[in-house]
């Protein structure tokens, strides 16, 4: 009988696929966010989740993703206020995750043995209706991180740019974070809870080395994700080792090819192409006197009565043979 034949062989195989497909894919927005730990913060987060669903007789995969989610929406809430204690409130909720999960699971009556099988994935755990669970949240990840990938992108490129051109930026990265929470879920049987970033970073970065657009670095990280998920499964089976401890470690090896490869092509394309070491020249046009209008206690307005005259990118004012132009609190001489 080989191991293909095995049906928990079978159901890790698939849960392994979708994890590979569904961490580089939402990886790649918070790579580009530069946001490459919050996996990480939403793991640790997650064990508390496991243990409420060990302790209450619930399963697991529910209330992990459920504490999951409330975990990424709080994050993503710290990180747009921007304040410098936000630093620290993650840091005690990522602490407070792993310790209050520890303490749960022996509340439950688990021991380490337990607790492993989440932190670093598990062959034999992965049962069916586990399966069904985790193909739903993968699909859900990759119709969304696929479907709205222009949006998704915009926001992750520039944040200030994409909300000028009217897109729902504080929503979009709601839903990034949200995503990375239930993917941290679909991957929590197979890499485990205390890896799973490394899936969603390890392969984006090593896409990177020789893609150059955000489409091709996409897809490129999700069939490496694919492949070390696949082929560390099948390793972890042959050598009696955690699946996660293995899909990461061969992962890590894919990015030193692909490092090496780049770090060559880079050096084969500098040797060709001319050289660029002069600046080129360009007209720039003088820069405009900046005088301000002395004393102006008037504030033109198109309906103000002084005739409007059109100047480059902005409107003048005549003004007592002047032209007064706004420009910040006060009005420029033109
Ligand atoms: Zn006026
Ligand atoms: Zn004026
Ligand atoms: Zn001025
Ligand atoms: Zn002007």
């Amino acid at each position: 009988m080989t191991m293909f034949q095995l049906e928990f062989m079978q159901r890790a195989l698939i849960a392994g696929l979708l994890t590979g497909l569904s961490a580089p894919a939402i990886g790649t927005y918070l790579v580009q966010r530069r946001l490459s730990l919050m996996g990480d913060g939403i793991g640790h987060i997650a064990i508390t989740g496991v243990a409420l669903g060990l302790l209450t007789g619930t399963a697991p995969v529910l209330t992990a993703v459920l504490v999951a989610i409330a975990g990424a929406t709080a994050i993503e809430l710290v990180r747009a206020r921007g304040k410098a204690s936000g630093d620290v409130a993650l840091a005690l909720l990522f602490y407070g995750g792993i310790a209050g999960g520890v303490l749960l699971i022996g509340l439950a009556g688990q021991g380490a043995a337990t607790l492993n099988t989440y932190l670093f994935g598990s062959l034999t755990t992965v049962s069916p209706s586990d399966l069904y669970v985790v193909v739903g949240l993968a699909v859900t990840v990759l119709v969304v991180a696929i479907g709205l990938g222009p949006q998704l992108f915009a926001v992750c490129q520039d944040e200030e740019f994409a909300r000028v051109t009217g897109l729902r930026v504080q929503l979009l990265n709601l839903l990034i974070a949200v995503m990375a929470a239930v993917t941290v879920t679909v991957a929590m049987r197979t890499v485990g809870l205390l890896l799973v970033s490394a899936l969603m970073v390890v392969p984006v970065a090593t896409a990177q080395q020789v893609t150059r657009s955000f489409r091709s670095t996409f897809v490129t990280a999700c069939a490496i994700g694919v492949a070390a998920c696949v082929a560390g499964i099948i390793t972890s089976y042959n050598a009696n080792v955690a699946p996660g401890a293995t899909i990461v470690v061969l992962a890590l090896a894919g990015f030193v090819v692909s490092a090496t490869i780049g770090t060559l092509l880079r050096r084969r394309q500098a040797v060709h192409a001319p050289l660029t070491d002069e600046e080129p020249e360009v007209d720039l046009p003088e820069p405009a006197p900046h005088v301000v209008s002395s004393v102006h206690a008037h504030a033109h307005n198109p309906a103000c009565g002084h005739p409007k005259v059109e100047h480059d990118d902005h409107v003048d004012y005549v003004h007592d043979g002047h032209l007064h132009a706004a420009h910040g609190d006060h009005w420029d001489e033109h």
